[in-house]
């Protein structure tokens, strides 16, 4: 499901395709996140025309709001939603950790109470495969035990053996499925922020040769070294000839890292979330059109972006919209943050196939710093 065309000389960055139901995807990726079906203030036909393969939905929100009765009549997520590209999902693993008001875990799954409605419902990693593969999804998530930053050791080894375990019932219920659906299970590495734990969760889920890999429990309010060291010990455990996945990355120098790390795919709301505040990423830096120098300021929002928005539209323009709380405000402005990030993904991409990944990323990374 993965063909690597370059390998930069100086790093473990690495471009190519991941061959998924829906097409290839030229790696590495980010993933635009399409919580309740739909990426916030984007249509669809705007991501594709951007040239996003590739988008996340929330099994969570999905499983609890509509429900897997209504998208089940449509045959699964992309006929309902009417979004013919590549759909990953998460296991809600995550979302029953930071949203629902109550949960238990126990060896069997994790029983929790909505955060809508507080009905009590149970997830187990067969029923997850289930549910995904009723969704459709292209990459499902296993079930995995999320931990907090700052557990001990004990109670971080206990979720990583019980992730283990729940990779092979979910690999398990993944193989009864017919051959109509073609979706890929990915594991989930888990260990906290102890090494030792990360090597055994690594070693332990490469032994079931799942078609890829997530490195989870990253990026979680943790120090940017911390991360950055974590990360760069673990991307190498696992098997070279399977996607690599990090959830919950969305800034340009998060995402660089994990790109110099071998990174392949990764997503984050952030991009999205901070567009309807009306915070912009441009080639300089950050910039939140609501500040008040921005008034009547002629310039787009980065003149070097080729987006509709840039095209378009002044600051000052902008700035009014998101004054007058008008609708179009954020849906330019997701378009500019997603346009901006694919832009820097394809200079990413080249830059890796012409060996020069280092130096791509000290110079972007500068110049986004204010360093130059
Ligand atoms: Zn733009």
């Amino acid at each position: 499901m993965i063909t690597i065309t370059a390998e930069d000389p100086e790093c473990a960055a690495r471009s190519g395709f991941l061959h998924l139901p829906k097409g290839d995807v030229p790696i590495p990726a980010f993933m635009p996140v399409g919580t309740n079906g739909t990426v916030k203030a984007m249509l669809h036909s705007s991501l594709k025309d951007i040239g996003y393969p590739l988008i996340l939905g929330n099994t969570y929100h999905l499983y609890l709001r509509p429900g897997m009765e209504v998208i089940n009549k449509y045959g699964g997520l992309h006929q309902f939603s009417s979004w013919d590209g590549n759909i990953l999902t998460d296991s809600g693993g995550f979302q029953v950790f930071s949203l629902a008001s109550f949960r238990k875990i126990t060896e069997d799954g994790v029983t929790f109470r909505s955060h809508i409605d507080g009905s009590k419902h149970q997830l187990t990693p067969e029923s997850v495969v289930d549910i995904q593969t009723m969704l459709g999804s292209d990459i499902q998530m296993q079930l995995d035990v999320c931990t907090a930053p700052g557990i001990k050791k004990r109670e971080a080894m206990h979720a990583l053996e019980l992730t283990t375990t729940w990779a092979k019932r979910a690999q398990r219920r993944r193989s009864e499925k017919d051959g109509s659906y073609k979706g890929f299970l990915f594991g989930i590495v888990q260990g906290n922020f102890y090494k030792e734990l990360r090597k055994r969760s690594a070693e332990q889920l490469s032994e079931l040769e799942l078609p890829g890999y997530a490195i989870g429990g990253l990026s979680v309010g943790e120090e940017p070294e911390i991360f950055r060291d974590f990360l760069q010990f673990t991307a190498p455990l696992l098997p070279v000839n399977k996607p690599k996945y990090v959830m919950g990355i969305g800034t340009p120098d998060y995402m660089l890292e994990a790109i110099e790390a071998g990174i392949d795919i990764f997503d984050c709301v952030y991009p999205t979330r901070v567009a309807r505040n009306g915070t912009c990423f441009t080639l300089e830096g950050m910039l939140n059109l609501k500040n008040t120098r921005f008034r009547a300021d002629r310039l787009p929002i980065d003149p070097e972006c080729s987006c509709p928005t840039c095209s378009r539209y002044s600051r000052g323009y902008l700035r009014h919209l998101f004054v007058a709380r008008e609708i179009l405000g954020p849906m330019l402005v997701t378009h500019h943050n997603l346009q901006f990030l694919y832009t820097m993904m394809d200079q990413a991409r080249n830059a890796i196939a012409s060996g020069t990944f280092p130096g791509f990323k000290k110079s972007f990374l500068e110049r986004f710093r204010g360093k130059v």
